[in-house]
């Protein structure tokens, strides 16, 4: 069977079949695995993650090599963060969010005055919609009929009066948090953790902050980088073939059922093909002949990212491993990204530093710095124009909060926009999670795991069921798996 991506959800699928027995051929366009999830290193001795930063749900990875009879702290090793993210709000205020919830809620307290016992009744709400949930819509396909036949689903469909259905993410928040607006604000945040705006997603989203304070946030040894080539190592020596710079031009097909897939290289049969490329290109570029499901493709996007990779000849003990500098007004921030389709003048700013904890990403006394700003997907905005504009913004936004011209501290720098992640991953417009979840049917929006049309046509994935982020493109390839055999 084939493969065709070597992105997270690609790689995942492989190890999955690979142990079931399937010889799996993974095509990849690019010279090397990982898609988003890639590194890059720029001149000075800085190394960086490329894409995500944030790392949820482990067990995922570790599943993938016990599957497979191996140890996992044989191929990747991982630590919990404590503390997970220091935050800079607008008005000067500094919080840490601690891994342990009472800490962090005495630690609200004492900074923003909201009572501790608020917090963490919040946080066990979030918990609970999380456990009520978690089941039936991230891991198993919403699209088939013995899904709703399910014990999972009757305890979904008990917990509906809390996943607060009518109300959205920020409604839950304010409500929540009635005197102060800096915590509605870092609650508001998680709908970016799948590109959503939380003043249209639903209150169900705020289940997202219980991965991060509740399950944990985790930092992998030598980087996000190390659950890519660790699970290559593993597909290896499952036997996975991997074909890189080979793209698939095209999936055949006969009689509703798939044949095979084309590259420039060759023509290759294969009764199974799973496709880790965007749904919206494989429909459009490797089916061109087929049927597409218009409904589905047409879902608006998630937000993408614009990040300034620096290299940068200081070090900042009041940063860690992940850092907010938010920006003064949020609401006008996503109408900015969801409705004018452009980058707000004043944008909140993610900063990851991963040369505290990986000594080897910067020179000795210096920083690597992968500083993100959320933006629309591209629709052909003047993106130079936009990146003047915000990189002028994070550094005087990243100035201010640390009392110090970060500017002539600069020694390397590498931009990527929405059109270069389109380009590098063939994302549609650049989207970082496939569609967003601006809508209460989005969950049921999404394209399922497997072709209703093409018998052997399956799809893993961040653009496709249960969605995207690295935990979910793992689940999806449990779908998949689960889906074959
Ligand atoms: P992708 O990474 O999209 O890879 C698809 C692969 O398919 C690519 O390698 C591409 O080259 C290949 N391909 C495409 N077309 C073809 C073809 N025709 N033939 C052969 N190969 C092809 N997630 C988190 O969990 N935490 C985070 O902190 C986080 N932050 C992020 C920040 C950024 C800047 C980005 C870009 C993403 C972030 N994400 C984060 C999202 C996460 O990275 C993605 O959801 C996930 O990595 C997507 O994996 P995927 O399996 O969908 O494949």
């Amino acid at each position: 069977m084939a493969v065709v991506g070597a992105g997270i959800g690609g790689i995942a699928t492989a190890v999955r079949l690979a142990v079931r027995g399937h010889r799996v051929t993974v095509f990849e366009a690019q010279e090397s695995f990982g898609g988003k999830m890639h590194q890059l290193e720029l001149p000075g001795g800085y190394r960086f993650d490329g894409g995500p930063s944030l790392f949820t749900l482990p067990h995922l990875v570790d599943e993938l090599f016990e599957l497979a009879g191996r140890n996992p702290h044989d191929y990747f090793r991982y630590q919990r963060l404590d503390p997970i993210t220091q935050y800079f709000f607008a008005d000067g205020t500094r919080l840490t969010a601690w891994a342990d919830e009472a800490k962090f809620a005495a630690e609200v307290e004492a900074k923003l005055r909201v009572p501790a016992a608020d917090v963490l009744a919040f946080l066990q709400r979030s918990g609970r919609a999380y456990s009520a949930t978690a089941d039936t819509f991230l891991q198993k396909s919403l699209h088939k009929a013995r899904t709703y036949l399910s014990a999972d689903v009757l305890k979904a469909v008990a917990a509906t009066p809390q996943l607060g259905l009518l109300e959205t993410m920020h409604q839950r928040h304010q409500a929540a948090f009635p005197d102060d607006e800096r915590l509605v604000q870092l609650f508001d945040r998680f709908a970016t953790y799948n590109g959503s705006d939380p003043y249209q997603a639903p209150a169900t989203l705020s289940m997202i902050p219980h991965l991060e304070h509740g399950l944990g946030a985790f930092y992998p040894e030598g980087g996000i980088y190390a659950i890519a080539q660790s699970l290559v190592r593993l597909a290896e020596e499952l036997g996975v073939e991997f074909r890189y710079q080979e793209p698939v031009l095209e999936i055949l097909t006969a009689a509703g059922q798939v044949t095979g897939v084309r590259t420039a290289q060759d023509v290759y049969d294969f009764g199974l093909v799973v496709s880790n490329m965007d749904v919206v290109p494989t429909y459009r570029k490797l089916l061109p002949s087929q049927p597409a499901p218009e409904r589905t493709l047409s879902q608006p996007r998630s937000s993408s990212a614009l990040i300034f990779y620096w290299g940068v000849a200081h070090r900042f003990s009041e940063l860690g491993v992940h850092n907010i500098f938010f920006s003064q007004d949020y609401k006008q921030e996503f109408e900015a990204i969801f409705q004018q389709k452009t980058i707000s003048p004043d944008p909140t700013v993610y900063v990851n530093i991963t040369s505290g904890h990986t000594p080897t990403d910067a020179p000795a006394g210096h920083e690597n710095w992968f500083v993100m700003v959320n933006v629309p997907h591209d629709q052909g905005q003047d993106w130079p124009a936009l990146i003047n504009q915000t990189r002028a913004a994070v550094l005087a936004r990243v100035s201010k909060a640390l009392g110090q011209d970060v500017a002539p501290l600069i020694r390397a720098e590498h931009v990527w926009d929405p059109p270069g992640i389109a380009a590098r991953t063939s994302s549609f417009g650049g989207a970082l999670y496939g569609s967003s979840s601006n809508n209460m049917l989005a969950a049921f929006l999404r394209h399922p795991n497997f072709s209703r049309k093409l018998e052997g046509l399956y799809f893993c994935g961040g653009s496709v069921h249960p969605g995207g982020g690295i935990p979910l493109c793992l689940l999806s390839a449990r779908i998949v798996s689960g889906l074959i055999n």
